[in-house]
């Protein structure tokens, strides 16, 4: 396990990753009942970002970076808001120091019933996100492999909420897993939001990752794209990709105020564009 995702905190990914993630949330706040969020790979929660590892890349300064004097247009603006809330909340006194990854987003969002349990396989990443939740209740972390959690984890007791997967991808076969743990998992908690992280660096391998996708036959799989470049002749991170399986119904039409402004703002080329389509409709088969 040699990824480290301190190098790429706050980077473009991850600005569009937590914002949808912070969307789906806030949509699960609507009903009073409780919910749970299972963020499977869930890193080390708080990222020191003039640490030896963000220091290195300053990936971050495309990222979050871009985003804090940035103008988006007022609907945008209030879509993305909850968002940089919790990054401000983070960085009491201005200055950018800290990015907080996905659990301690979610934790930001949950009510006094909701429930997080984050997995981390990392022994020393897990131990410094235990450090962050020590005797919080609300929250629970555990080593495990986060591929277990979509398994014998499912459904969580609340019978409501989101799965984050969020594979590093140091390792081949992380779209097929991701396909194969969606279906088990989905076959255990149907009513369930599930979000899955991928990169967009072949488009190759994307394409075929959408094609098996859509031949699960599983209904309401919405595919989220940005790009900050044209395709590199060498495999790059040019894109970062999600794609959200029962999203909220409220998502598709927020994202498509949010991705034209934060496109262009995160974007290295202009009209590197974005996608937003589904790959299954409501319908079983369509
Ligand atoms: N979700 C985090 C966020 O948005 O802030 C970032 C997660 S990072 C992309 C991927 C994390 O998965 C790394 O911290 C890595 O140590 C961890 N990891 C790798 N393989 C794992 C596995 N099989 N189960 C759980 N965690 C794993």
């Amino acid at each position: 396990m040699n990824y480290r995702h301190a190098y790429h905190a706050g980077n473009f990914a991850d600005v569009v990753k937590h914002i949808i993630l912070t969307r789906i949330v806030l949509y699960l706040q609507r009903k009073e009942q409780a919910f749970r969020v299972i963020d499977t790979h869930a890193g080390i929660g708080r990222y020191d970002l003039k640490g030896i590892e963000a220091g290195k890349t300053n990936e971050w300064q495309n990222g979050v970076g871009r985003l804090l004097d940035a103008n988006f247009g007022t609907d945008a603006a209030a879509l993305i808001q909850p968002y940089l809330d919790i990054v401000r909340a983070e960085n009491p006194d201005g200055a950018m120091r800290h990015y907080p990854g996905s659990p301690l987003i979610v934790r930001h969002l949950l009510r006094p019933q909701d429930r997080l349990s984050a997995l981390e396989l990392h022994p020393v990443d897990a131990g410094l996100l235990a450090e962050i939740f020590e005797g919080d209740i609300q929250v629970r972390v555990t080593q495990l492999d986060g591929w277990l959690a979509l398994g014998a984890h499912l459904p969580p007791k609340e019978k409501r909420g989101l799965v984050l997967v969020d594979p590093p991808f140091e390792v081949g076969g992380e779209f097929k897993r991701l396909v194969e743990g969606l279906m088990r998992a989905r076959k255990r908690f149907s009513g369930g939001t599930f979000a899955l992280w991928y990169p967009v660096k072949d488009r190759d391998e994307v394409q075929r990752f959408v094609t098996a996708l859509h031949e699960t036959q599983i209904p309401k799989i919405l595919r989220t794209e940005l790009m900050i470049r044209a395709p590199s002749p060498e495999p790059r991170l040019d894109g970062t990709g999600m794609i959200v399986v029962n999203p909220p119904y409220t998502l598709y039409d927020e994202l498509r105020t949010i991705l034209p402004p934060l496109s262009k703002i995160l974007s290295d080329e202009q009209n590197a564009g974005f996608t937003l389509d589904w790959i299954r409709g409501e319908q079983v088969g369509a």
